[in-house]
């Protein structure tokens, strides 16, 4: 009788904690009674290891810190204005570019359909006060760089190009006309431009080196010469050409239009990194250009230098980018991929690997923010920009090589990101002068002595 009234009292205590509706949401998802017949067959051993596994699934949905690489919060100094910008920005990015840009990369073509919607950004010029240009600050200008490169590192360059070395040169080397006449348009990205400095013989050498030539005649120019690697170039409407004046032997500056005589060019092809930037070899024979189309504030190679002091503090902070994009990725990836039924980011060694990449793109990322404050001050020197380029890109290079180790095979496909950002890093390490000339400039700064050969 006993035994009864027990049976009747513990059944009691299990229906008082049924939740009716968790068990009807259950049901509508798998046969209950299935499910109970298989539990009931299960020994003491097996439930104990059940329950361990269910919990330990629940928590660890629950408990993932986000995703974050901007690991020491430099965001949170920037005002409510430029937060703002650099979520728009961020937004454009994931809706517009991620989704597309795997597949132009392999066919190395360019993405013309997003001109407009970048332009709507008003990000162009971002740093220059007139023409149309918005006058904010270079650190905002580093934060657009970086938050492009995490995503894309071509377009980021199409974007360094047509912003600062094409606008820049103008703005920096042209008269007030000149930047009447191209920097509204440009600002808007209805003109494109690209920017012409080295040469299939003349790369590293270019500030004493040009070999491209430019004679007077009244008041034409006459220009002789190629012109390699040049991003844009196979679609730009404004091209800066620079070349020695044989006349007085110094770097003048030149605004080649599209479609102006003696002006050819031709698509570099095949390149393994930044496949999506139109990388274009230019050939000038006997091409005339007027007067009024040569920058007026540009006397001599250091003039050219001015520009590039302040587009490589940009390639530091893309870099930056790149390396954040690639940890970003790697970490998303050891997450939720197992071996050994644990997911590998539990793995010591591969922790060891992501602690490393963090260190080195949250140091980036520190360096480069007081890069811009300087810059800000108007207190930033060659060998500071060098320095930055040096240092980003070294190390964007070590952080996406260790993104795609930690990837294992997946790691060198494309749909997965990084095997992209591996890529693209080389080029970046070397344009806008290479590590060596780079640490060269830094170590003419520090020791007084220049190693120049
Ligand atoms: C994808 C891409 C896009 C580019 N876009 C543009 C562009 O839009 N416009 C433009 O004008 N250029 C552009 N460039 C060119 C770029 O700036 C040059 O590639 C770069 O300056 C290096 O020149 P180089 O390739 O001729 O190498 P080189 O000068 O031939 O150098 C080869 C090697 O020798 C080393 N070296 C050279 N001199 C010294 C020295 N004195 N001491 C020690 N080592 C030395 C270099 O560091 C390098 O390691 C682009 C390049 C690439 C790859």
């Amino acid at each position: 009788m006993s035994d009864i009234f027990s049976k009747i009292k513990n059944g009691y205590k299990l229906f008082k904690n049924i939740d009716f509706a968790q068990l009807e949401a259950i049901s509508k998802k798998v046969d209950l009674q299935e499910m109970m017949n298989a539990f009931s067959h299960l020994d003491e051993g097996q439930l104990q290891g059940l329950k361990k596994m269910m919990k330990g699934t629940a928590k660890k949905q629950k408990d993932l810190p986000i995703i974050n690489g901007d690991f020491y919060d430099l965001s949170s100094s920037l005002s409510d204005e430029d937060r703002i910008l650099q979520l728009k920005v961020r937004g454009f990015l994931e809706k517009e570019i991620k989704p597309i840009v795997n597949d132009y990369w392999l066919k190395a073509e360019f993405p013309y359909e997003i001109i407009p919607k970048m332009a709507e950004l008003n990000i162009c010029g971002l740093t220059y006060e007139g023409y149309g240009c918005p006058n904010r600050s270079f650190l905002m200008e580093g934060i657009i760089a970086a938050e492009m490169g995490r995503v894309d590192a071509s377009i980021a360059t199409f974007f360094g190009v047509q912003s600062g070395l094409a606008m820049g040169s103008i703005y920096i080397c042209g008269s007030d006309e000149q930047k009447e006449k191209w920097l509204p348009k440009m600002q808007k990205m209805e003109l494109i431009g690209s920017f012409g400095l080295t040469e299939p013989e003349v790369g590293s050498a270019a500030a004493g080196g040009l070999t491209t030539t430019a004679k007077r005649n009244g008041n034409t120019w006459i220009l002789n010469g190629q012109k390699k690697w040049i991003g844009n170039a196979t679609f730009a409407d404004v091209n800066i050409v620079w070349a020695r004046d044989l006349e007085d032997n110094q770097v003048k500056g030149f605004v080649i239009e599209k479609g102006n005589p003696g002006f050819s060019v031709e698509k570099i092809k095949d390149k393994m990194a930044l496949r999506i930037v139109q990388n274009g070899l230019i050939t000038l024979t006997n091409c005339e250009v007027k007067e009024e189309n040569r920058l007026q504030n540009c006397n001599s190679f250091k003039d050219v230098a001015k520009v590039l002091q302040m587009t490589r503090a940009g390639v530091a902070w893309m870099a930056v980018g790149v390396a954040r994009g690639a940890y970003e990725s790697a970490l998303k990836y050891t997450r939720t991929r197992k071996q050994f039924s644990k997911p590998i980011a539990s793995f010591q060694l591969i922790q060891n690997h992501l602690v490393e990449m963090l260190s080195n793109v949250t140091a980036m990322q520190t360096m480069v923010f007081q890069l811009s404050k300087l810059q800000d001050q108007g207190k930033l020197t060659d060998e500071h920009a060098s320095l930055a380029k040096v240092f980003c890109t070294l190390r964007t290079r070590d952080v996406v090589s260790k993104a795609r180790e930690v990837m294992g095979g997946n790691g060198i496909l494309l749909e997965y990101d990084v095997a992209r950002f591996v890529a693209d890093a080389e080029a970046i390490y070397s344009y806008e002068g290479t590590k060596e000339i780079n640490s060269l400039i830094v170590g003419r700064a520090i020791t007084g002595f220049s190693a120049f050969v």
